[in-house]
Formats: structure tokens, sequence, C-alpha cells
């Protein structure tokens, strides 16, 4: 593994193009795998006519630009092609001008219009393709195309790079070694070479992933030295039956996994699986107050500020005797620094707060429970380091992604799980519909009646503001489209990621004491959020979104005994959009959502720090990621663990 800058042709203009990519040195530059693949075959313009080809051509005329409006542009001439002149046209490509030389050959890729005689490119490559080619398209930031990215990673000198594929594994299924297997993703030249390259660097992969797993479940086993508590029990059966509602079966279960962990020796890695709604967060502060009168301080830790503001509401309501700290991003840093000398002296029981509770200034007195809300928000590292706060603190993860059983166990492998399948019982199914825009009358008369029971609104799309070239909603067009609709009297505002923290404060407290009465946001709401007042949530465009997003989005409504509403708002016809009109049972979508392979989400796995494999997809390669738990658990098993693996588990900082 090399520096960036140590290859020649790379520069500190191209290294911090490469860093916008999260590269930083020679081995995520050659890990750096196309996303996709072009099957480059030239053809003729008559088959170009129905579906897109290639053809080549030589430039007959000079190259007209056209700027039709801002960010919109058009590159116009004509080509010899099979002994015919045919004119070109190319959309958003005035930077090739210069390129297109009269008299030059180049390829195009488009469709044919023998009515108009013109081609209609989405691309021109400067080169003759005579022959099929593979081309290899990355995901990029602009400043690098494809073609100079893949040509830097062909640069990179062959340097010894570790297998991490025992080689019993190796031989068992005939892999092909890994430079080649890199050097092939990269530079396909037929078919079934680049599928051999995916198998193997997805096994690899899956193998690494499912080894951590096991290996520290196998530590934990073996060294495993907890907190060991002394706590009143009926000082938590008091604080239960002193809440406005019974828990539920599931809850108390967890409930009493957690209890049972907390006071037992050995230390607690637990992850607590529910669907939205059903009722987490109050299993969570009962954890943390087993583990106050025990004696020991606790933390809770939300993907957002919003989130964390609200936990941090709700806990100083419920326990008026504790010393509840937050700890988040906007506080001043005088305010901060008041927070964080109170905690190390042991001054607060309860610290609530957003990843700035990782900082380094951050100590605890003796922290004891560490709880992680929306656990697929953070990465294993961060996960880390809090564990690490306290040399033998307990962990629960709450997590709000329901899947399917098999995957929680493969990928969960090493945690225990509380799971909470059951809702509330006050609760009512939520009405959803899917409408077109067409039919948004039906919907603006329901929010109506809503508005005039006093109850609230979510209005959700997928855009902030307009952007050219796109017909999907944004926020600010559908605030005036509702205030013309309502009139002044109803108050609406607006929500969305580029507001200051302040201002996103302000106006989910206006929500949440219901001075805003529609809101209407992007996904920022999708985390957590709790306002029982809302009965009516529209999303716009939802065809743009998973099953697993509307479904989190979808929570924010029916938390309460009213009947809420949810409207699927989208002009094309997509079946997935039936389940959620089907269901409300998030382990039920997410069983479905796999079923569905190819679409969706994955309920934000694949964003997720620690499951974002660069060339596996745990759902379409659902085999190989079994049979790597399986050949993981049969080598550690084994006694394998030996130095190669040693070695993965501190690259990944795995090994704490
Ligand atoms: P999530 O699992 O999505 O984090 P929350 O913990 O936010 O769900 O709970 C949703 C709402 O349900 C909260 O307002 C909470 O007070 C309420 N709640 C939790 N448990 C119960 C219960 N057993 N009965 C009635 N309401 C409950
Ligand atoms: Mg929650």
């Amino acid at each position: 593994m090399e520096e960036l800058s140590k290859i020649k042709g790379i520069g500190p203009k191209i290294v911090s193009n490469l860093n916008k990519l999260n590269i930083y040195n020679t081995y995520d530059l050659l890990t750096y795998y196309p996303y996709r693949y072009n099957m480059l075959n030239r053809t003729t313009l008559s088959n170009t006519i129905d579906n897109p080809g290639l053809i080549t051509g030589v430039i007959e005329s000079d190259v007209k630009v056209a700027y039709i409006r801002r960010n919109f542009n058009s590159l116009n001439f004509r080509i010899i092609t099979e002994n015919k002149i045919v004119k070109v046209v190319i959309f958003n490509r005035a930077f090739m001008k210069n390129n297109l030389i009269r008299g030059k050959e180049i390829s195009l890729i488009g469709k044919y219009n023998n009515k108009t005689n013109s081609f209609v490119a989405s691309d021109i490559k400067f080169e003759v393709i005579d022959k099929p080619t593979i081309e290899s398209v990355y995901h990029l930031t602009s400043g690098i195309t494809s073609k100079q990215l893949n040509k830097l990673i062909n640069s990179v000198p062959s340097y010894n790079i570790d297998d991490y594929i025992p080689s019993i594994y190796s031989e068992k299924y005939n892999f092909i070694d890994k430079s080649s297997a890199i050097s092939i993703l990269h530079n396909p030249s037929d078919i079934k070479l680049l599928k051999q390259a995916k198998l193997r660097t997805i096994y690899e992969e899956f193998f690494t992933f499912m080894f951590k797993m096991n290996y520290l479940k196998y530590k934990r086993t073996i060294n495993n030295i907890g907190l060991k508590r002394e706590v009143d029990k009926s000082k938590v059966d008091e604080f239960i039956n002193s809440l406005p509602f019974k828990l539920t079966e599931d809850q108390e279960t967890s409930v009493n996994d957690i209890y049972r962990d907390l006071v037992s020796p050995q230390r607690m890695n637990r992850l607590l699986l529910g669907d939205v709604g059903s009722g987490k967060t109050i299993v969570a502060t009962i954890g943390l107050y087993i583990n106050y009168l025990g004696g020991y301080q606790g933390a809770l830790m939300a993907p957002t500020e919003v989130l964390a503001v609200q936990h941090y509401e709700t806990l100083t309501k419920l326990f008026k005797d504790l010393k509840i700290g937050l700890l988040v991003g906007s506080l001043k840093a005088s305010e901060k620094k008041k927070v964080i000398e109170k905690l190390r002296l042991g001054e607060i029981d309860i610290l609530i707060g957003t990843h700035a509770i990782l900082s380094d200034n951050v100590e605890f007195n003796n922290l004891g429970l560490v709880i992680t809300d929306e656990q697929h928000r953070f990465g294993v590292n961060q996960r880390n380091i809090l564990q690490n706060k306290g040399t033998l603190t307990d962990v629960i993860y709450m997590s709000a992604t329901p899947i399917p059983r098999t995957y929680a166990l493969a990928l969960y492998g090493d945690m225990d799980i509380s799971l909470i399948k059951s809702k509330p019982a006050n609760r009512k199914e939520i009405v959803t519909m899917v409408k077109k825009e067409s039919e948004i009358k039906d919907v603006l008369e329901n929010m109506w009646n809503e508005l005039k029971s006093g109850h609230q609104i979510y209005v959700v799309a997928p855009l902030i503001e307009d952007e050219e070239d796109s017909d999907l909603n944004d926020i600010k067009k559908l605030k005036d489209n509702y205030v013309k609709a309502f009139g002044s009297k109803v108050n609406i505002d607006i929500l969305h990621g580029k507001m200051s923290k302040i201002e996103k404060n302000r106006v989910m407290e206006e929500y949440k004491n219901g001075h805003i009465q529609i809101l209407i946001s992007t996904t920022v709401i999708e985390v957590g959020i709790d306002v029982k007042n809302a009965t009516v949530m529209a999303i716009y465009n939802s065809e743009r979104f998973g099953l697993a997003t509307l479904h989190q989005l979808r929570g924010r409504v029916g938390r309460n005994d009213l009947t809420s509403y949810c409207y699927l708002i989208c002009d094309k016809d997509i079946d997935r959009l039936k389940v959620l009109e089907e269901s409300n049972d998030g382990f039920y979508i997410s069983e479905k959502d796999f079923e569905m392979r190819g679409e969706g989400d994955l309920f934000g796995i694949r964003q997720s720090g620690d499951m974002a494999f660069k060339v596996g997809d745990i759902r379409r390669d659902y085999k190989i990621l079994m049979q790597t738990k399986k050949d993981s658990e049969e080598y550690l098993k084994n006694g394998h663990v030996d130095n190669n693996y040693q070695n993965i588990m501190k690259n990944l900082d795995f090994n704490n």
C-alpha cells in the first residue's frame, strides 16, 4: 500500500479528487471497483431505431453549441455513416466541443430517428470501437472521468496484496487469485472471466465480514468479563408500574433480557430489534435506569441532533431525580465544556447525544452502559470507540431495521438479539393508499378533515428545490401549493437537511408543540421523530424510495389510538408499493423487499458503515453469504486464528 502521490501521473489536484471518492492510498484505488459495465458492440444505424446502440462515423460538419437554459445545452453536428449524412444531437456535452473535429472518426451511443434522419446520442467515444468491448463505469465526482480513473488504476505498480481467503477455500472453490481478479474487475475482456472475478471478490468480502462476526462471538465466549451490578429489582418494577401504559409482552421480554445481562457478570452485546413505533425507547430507558441503580453512568447515542434532543426531553420528564446531560454539536463551546466536566466528575448520570459523544475529550467517570439508537446509521468503528470508553461497558444497539431472521442471524452474528415484534395494543393500522397526483384533491380533502380535528400532517418530497431536468416534486414548490390550497390560517413550514441545526430544532419544536400544522420535508424526518398528534402523511414521488424508507417514514404517524393515513403519491404503476397498502408489519415488508430482489434499498443496510460491501449484495448474493458463514465458522472451529486473521482484525479496527 502506498500513498497516492507516489504514483507517476498523480498530482495534488488528482489526489484531492480521489480523496473525494474516499480513495486515500493505492489499495483504496485498486479496490475502487466499477459499479457497472457497458457492453460496447458496433451495430448498424437501422438497429438503433428501437433500442439504443453503438455506431461509428466521421464528423462531416462544424459543431454548433446551443445554450438552451441554465444547465442545459446541446451540441449539433453531422456525421457520415453507412455512406449517409446523419444529423447528431447530444445534450449537456458542451465541454466536448473542441474534441469534435471535422474529419475525425468517432463512436456514438444512442438512438436513430429515421423520420428526421437524426441520431440522439447519449454518449460519444473518441475512438473507433469495431470489436466487442466491455467498458468499466465508476461512481465519480466531477473532475475525473471513468476512463481517466481506469487509467490511473492501471498505472498502480503491482505489489503483494493480502488475500484473505484461506487457501483451503480457494482450492475448494477453484478461485482465481486476487491480483488477477482485481485486474479483471477493472479491465474485463470477457463476461465469463468477469463473473469469476466477481464471485471471488464477493466471497472474500463476505468471508472476512463473517469471520469477524464469528471471531467476536468467539472472543466473547472465552473472555467474557463485564460489570456485575447489585440492583434493587423492586425499584425497577416500581418505575415500570409508574408508566402511563403497560409494556407489551415483547417489551417485557426484552427488559428481562437486559436486566439479566446487566446483573450477570458477562458483558452484554445486545441488539434490540423492533419495527418503527414498537416502543424500543422505553425499553432502552429502563435499561439505563437499571444501570443507574447498579451505580453506573449510562449513555444514549442518537444519529441526529433532533432525535437526541427528543430523547433528552423524554428522559428528563421520566427521571426527575436523575441528572441527565445533553451533548450535541450545536451547543456553545462553554456549555459543552461544562457538560464534559460534569461527566468526568460523575455529576451526570445519563448522557444523551450525537456523535459528539465520541470525541476524544469526552471522558466518563464510570460508564456502565452504552446504547446506540438506529444502529444501522453508525459504522462499526464508531460503535467500537464508544464501547471502549469504558473497558467493561455493556452495549445495546437499537435498530428499526426489521430484516428477515436468517439475515439477522448472519449479519448480527456477534450479538444477542431481543426482538420486539408486536406493537402497543392501542395502535390502529395506518390506512395506506397509493394515489396519482391527479387524485390529490381526495388527499387534500382528508387532510382538511384531519386539520379540523386538530391533527397534524407530514408531507414528504424527494427534492429541496427545483432542479433542472427533473420533474420530481420539491418541498419549496409544495409549500407554495399547500399554502394556496389551505390558506394562511393553516400554519405550514418546511424542514430539510441544508437548514442550520438551530433552524431545524426550531421547526421540530414548533411542530411538536402543534404550532406548525403541516410540515413539508425531505426524508430528514425519517428517523425516530415522535409526534403523537400527527395522523396524515403524504409522500410525493414515492416510487423514488425503497419499501424500507417508506415504511420508516410512515411510522411517523399512527403513534396513538387515532386512525392515521399514509398516501403514497406516485404517477407510475409500481407493484411494490402495494405491499405497503397490504401490510403495516415491518418484518413482513422486509421479507417481501428481499423477495423482490433488485429493487428497494434493503432497509438502509447497503449504506451503513458496517455492511457497505463493495461488490457483494447480501440479497442477490445470499447463497454466497450463507456459504461464507458456514465456511468461516468451520475455519474458526478448526483453530485457524492465524496471523493473517489477526491482521484483518487489526486493519478493520475491530480488535479491542
Ligand atoms: P420506536 O421503537 O420506533 O423507537 P418509540 O420508542 O418511539 O418507538 O415508541 C413510540 C411511541 O409509543 C412512544 O410515544 C412511546 O411512548 C409509546 N409506547 C411505547 N411503549 C408503549 C406501550 N407499551 N403502550 C403504549 N404506548 C407505548
Ligand atoms: Mg426510536
